[in-house]
């Protein structure tokens, strides 16, 4: 299993980005359990039949359909060792805790957050900025409020119109509603318009509510978009709310010296959402939550039960325990692999990657300008460059740039996305493998005109 894997990993640029799954292998997973056991060996060869041919793609350097991490060999035999010593880590006293504790440590000193922080390994930043909702909630509305729910507290939150979808869906897991997520337009830089941002919660104020959070997203998910983050953090100190930086790829920035400045006033916030499992290259799953002060976290979370109650001496020492930082108990050693790659990759070579997926984006947007048939439809700030292929009439073009997103990622040529800007329906590569190069920025630029030609030439 191992050598197989390691040659796949090595091969994995011949071989196609994506393919769709077969439906008579389809069916073979609805076949029932089987009630006898089956050699391991005959599995394995199901599983490289009908398994590892068919994932996602995002580990082939033409995978650039959405913010995905590509993993490292390194990760994948950190997450053996992990799997092997199956460890728990919802509390107790062991050096797997310690290993983690060491991770947020790490993270939150590179993020420049103080020695008060604390944090928690999560499984993306959909959990950690529902976890750094959760935490505004409970700071806006006293201890009691673990207790006594919402109440009648009409509280609002804000952010730009750039933010990911989990924020309004946090919002309303935390039972404060969508709704009460202002939806801040933003300038000609997709950054947060910060006039509109006071606007808005001396409006809300005016009618009754309750500003409690403000989120400042890092690398919007659409164009790759920064918010002014000192601008929010002086506008969230005024008006006394929670300072939230959605980070997910984005605030790894910071471990670049040229791309640094995009996040500066990020260390300013309560608490940091990220993904290791993006930009760090880290294997799925590896999200992160960082709190300014680890006081708030074990304020929101930790609940005494009897039979989990940490002590002085023996197996229950060591407390606070991550069960007390969020909401899962048991919880596995996901930091293992973190813990190997930023020691072995140190955070120089992660922000080189960085730097290298926004070359590559770069490179990708000169392309684009000198292409008459194609052209960007957002700035390229960071790491995504959203655009279109134009050289059709202009009632068709949203349809014709979806049929040759989808013809190139069926061929298994490439794997772009699409999404929309200003109304137009946008093809978008973003780039964040630490596998990707140049090269794979120009084959898909040559595989979307050679579809675009074949689709041009069909209809006529
Ligand atoms: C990917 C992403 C998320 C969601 O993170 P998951 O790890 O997929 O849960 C949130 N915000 C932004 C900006 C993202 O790019």
């Amino acid at each position: 299993m191992l050598d197989d894997m390691v040659d796949h990993l090595r091969d994995r640029r011949n071989q196609p980005v994506w393919q769709p799954l077969p439906p008579d292998l389809r069916d073979n997973f609805r076949q029932p359990l089987a009630v006898e056991g089956a050699a391991a060996e005959d599995v394995y060869d199901r599983f490289r039949q009908s398994i590892l041919p068919y994932s996602t793609g995002n580990t082939h350097p033409r995978f650039m359909g959405w913010v995905h991490g590509g993993g490292t060999p390194l990760g994948m035999l950190a997450e053996m060792l992990a799997g092997g010593l199956n460890a728990n880590l919802g509390g107790r006293d062991h050096a797997p805790i310690e290993a983690e504790r060491q991770v947020i440590r790490w993270a939150s000193t590179a993020f420049g957050l103080p020695e008060t922080a604390g944090g928690l390994l999560v499984t993306g930043s959909s959990m950690a900025n529902f976890i750094a909702v959760l935490m505004a909630r409970r700071t806006a509305l006293g201890q009691d409020s673990r207790r006594t729910g919402l109440g009648d507290a009409r509280l609002t939150a804000y952010a730009s119109t750039g933010v990911h979808r989990c924020v309004p869906d946090a919002l309303d897991m935390a039972g404060i509603g969508s709704d009460a997520l202002r939806q801040i337009p933003v300038g000609p830089d997709f950054g947060m318009d910060l006039d509109a941002l006071r606007h808005a919660i001396a409006a809300d104020r005016a009618a009754g509510f309750t500003p409690f959070l403000v989120i400042g997203t890092a690398g919007s998910v659409d164009i790759g978009a920064f918010d002014d983050l000192n601008a929010i953090a002086d506008i969230a100190a005024i008006e006394n709310l929670w300072f939230h930086v959605d980070g997910a790829f984005g605030a790894l920035a910071a471990l670049s010296p040229q791309l640094s400045p995009k996040v500066a006033g990020m260390e300013r916030a309560r608490s940091i959402a990220f993904d290791f499992h993006k930009w760090a290259q880290a294997p799925y799953d590896a999200g992160c939550i960082l709190v300014r002060d680890q006081a708030d976290q074990i304020a929101t979370f930790a609940s005494p039960a009897a039979y989990l109650t940490a002590t002085d001496r023996g197996l229950s020492g060591n407390a606070p325990w991550p069960a007390d930082l969020g909401p899962d108990l048991s919880r596995g050693f996901r930091a293992l692999k973190l813990w190997f790659a930023l020691q072995v990759f140190g955070a120089d070579r992660l922000g080189a990657v960085a730097e290298q997926s926004c070359a590559v984006a770069g490179h990708l947007a000169a392309r684009i300008a000198r292409e008459p048939a194609l052209e960007l439809l957002a700035p390229v700030p960071l790491n995504i460059v959203c655009f279109r292929y134009r050289a059709a009439p202009a009632d068709s073009l949203d349809a014709l740039n979806a049929t040759i997103v989808a013809d190139v990622q069926e061929a298994g040529l490439a794997a772009p996305s699409t999404t929309t800007i200003g109304g137009h329906l946008a093809i978008r590569a973003a780039f964040v493998n630490h596998r990707s190069r140049a090269e794979d920025a120009d084959a898909l630029v040559d595989a979307l005109l050679a579809a675009a030609r074949a689709a041009v030439s069909q209809a006529v």
